[in-house]
């Protein structure tokens, strides 16, 4: 029988996550650590680098210990993490700064300098990352401006797996799909773009040594070794970034195959053969291997709006909810379905977070249109659901410029919970739509990314035998034909608010304490 079995860690913004698989994708062992995010002021999102190396140890010895395999049974530990992070380290490797998260906005003046004064057109179409506060580019940029004392101290510039893998072989190497999201790499030729640097501020010695997203070390540290109870001699693929690995983890890698996660936040993901930006710099473009990247979009206002419903206007229902014992988002979804489709011409612009695709403006913010005196509190919450599918369905559009039309839509996340939802999803992009069991599908797919740089398998064909599906949804053409006229409507109007989102943003800066 085959005893080899495969560790894929997850390096999350909130937690690190280890989950130990054998070949056949079941789980037989996994551990989670959470840690704080440093938030001392709104713009403000960091973590502290050691603690994270501390979680990563921590959730590998458990998984191993939990799964009781003999440590020549452990075949490798493959890792997946959070993008964009940016930690500065000193000659010595000691952190300089905390690790800045992509959460952090402080560099928002910057990315607007270099999205309108510096080419940042030109750098995106090369780099594939959205000029954003995000992107590690602007971040070194603000820390070389506002922090000149810790910039000029700063030996390195690295990414949070870079920190750990260093800790662990001594080595400071960021694999292709990390660097592919700092918005200084070259999709092309697979190097650091120049210009890019010039905006940074720094040479191409103070970032790591990019590295295949198949490219392994042994000989780990006896130390942490023998902490986390595992040989020297274990292989440590580097890996990729959580985003793209989760579209190879619920098995959208075909083309024409879309992936959509609506959790808090939401993702429209697909993947292609060769980069693509986009001339209008909606989409990101970030390396899975050199043979597959996975391009899309990132929305802030998923569920998040949901939740506002639930928690805002909805309190009745949140009540009658609790006494009979079942979830408020189940009551709320079943007082939505009694109301047609396209909500009798409400719409609802879900941007209450700000927006990153397709609008890429942090200023945006929500509004109903169409408000009539026959609209009750029911047309509001099926708006509201509505309002984030027609959103990604926008981010979608501009993905169609460069893809086509899909085939399949494999949707995940907790808006899944909901058949209302799905169907809406179904119904407005006029698409077929699945929903594959997915289940921790980051590391799922660190440790298919592992198996495939090892030359276990030559290709990702295993990930159809690794994940089912539990729902599929067809398009209803009534519905569709309806949510077709809506959907110009939503473009037109989200599209020509974009000055007086900078004006409301501004009085709210100015008057809501
Ligand atoms: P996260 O992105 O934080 O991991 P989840 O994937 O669990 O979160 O998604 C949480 C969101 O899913 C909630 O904000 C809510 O909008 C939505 N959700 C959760 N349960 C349901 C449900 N039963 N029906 C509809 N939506 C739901």
């Amino acid at each position: 029988m085959d005893q080899r079995h495969y560790l894929g860690v997850d390096i999350g913004t909130t937690s690190t996550k280890a989950v130990l698989f054998k070949k056949d994708g079941t789980v037989v062992g996994m551990h989670h650590v959470e840690y704080s995010l440093y938030s001392p002021s709104p713009t403000v999102a960091e973590q502290n680098p050691d603690e994270i190396l501390a979680a990563v140890v921590e959730t590998i010895k458990v998984a191993v210990q939990k799964g009781g395999i003999k440590s020549a049974d452990l075949a490798l530990v493959s890792f997946s993490s959070a993008m964009h992070s940016v930690i500065a380290v000193d000659e010595c490797g000691k952190p300089l700064t905390g690790c800045i998260t992509w959460a952090d906005s402080r560099a928002t003046e910057w990315a607007e300098k270099i999205k309108n004064e510096m080419n940042g057109l030109a750098i995106y179409m090369r780099t594939g990352t959205p000029i954003h506060p995000m992107s590690p580019l602007a971040k070194i940029a603000w820390l070389r401006t506002e922090h000149p004392d810790v910039f000029t101290r700063a030996s390195k510039f690295v990414g949070i797996k870079e920190y750990i893998f260093h800790k662990f072989f001594g080595q400071y190497v960021v694999d292709h799909s990390i660097a592919s999201a700092m918005g200084m790499f070259n999709l092309k030729n697979l190097t650091w773009d120049e210009e890019a640097l010039r905006v940074a501020g720094i040479s191409r010695e103070q970032l790591s040594e990019p590295v295949s997203t198949t490219f392994y070390l042994k000989g780990i540290e006896e130390d942490y070794a023998n902490e986390m109870g595992i040989s020297t001699e274990i292989p440590f693929v580097v890996g990729a970034s959580d985003g793209v690995l989760s579209n190879l983890g619920v098995n959208a890698i075909d083309p024409g195959v879309v992936a959509i996660t609506i959790g808090t936040s939401g993702a429209i993901r697909t993947v292609t053969d060769k980069p693509v930006t986009d001339h209008k710099g909606r989409i990101f473009c970030y390396a899975l291997t050199e043979k597959h990247w996975v391009i899309g979009g990132p929305v802030n206002n998923g569920g998040m709006t949901f939740r506002w419903v639930r928690d805002e206007l909805a309190s009745a229902e949140v009540e009658t909810a609790k006494r009979l014992g079942i979830d408020p988002y189940e009551v709320l979804t079943k007082i939505a379905s009694r109301v047609s489709p396209g909500s009798d011409g409400l719409i609802f612009l879900p941007y209450l977070a700000g927006e990153r695709a397709p609008l890429w403006n942090a200023n945006a913010r929500g509004s109903f249109f169409g408000l009539g005196l026959h609209h009750k509190r029911e047309h509001m919450i099926r708006a509201v659901l509505e309002g984030v599918i027609l959103n990604l369905y926008t981010v979608l559009l501009a993905l169609q410029e460069m893809i086509g039309v899909p085939k399949k839509i494999q949707a995940t996340g907790g808006f899944a919970r909901s058949e209302l939802w799905r169907q809406m999803m179904a119904d407005i992009f006029n698409q077929k739509v699945v929903v594959p069991e997915s289940f921790e599908s980051s590391c799922l797919g660190a440790v298919v990314l592992g198996m495939y740089a090892l030359g276990e398998i030559e290709d990702f064909s295993i990930m159809s035998e690794l994940v089912g599906s539990t729902h599929e949804h067809e398009p209803l053409e009534e519905n569709s034909e309806i949510y077709q006229d809506l959907v110009n409507i939503y473009i037109r109007v989200s599209r020509s608010l974009e000055n007086e989102y900078g004006e409301i943003a501004d009085f709210q800066k100015k008057w809501v304490k």
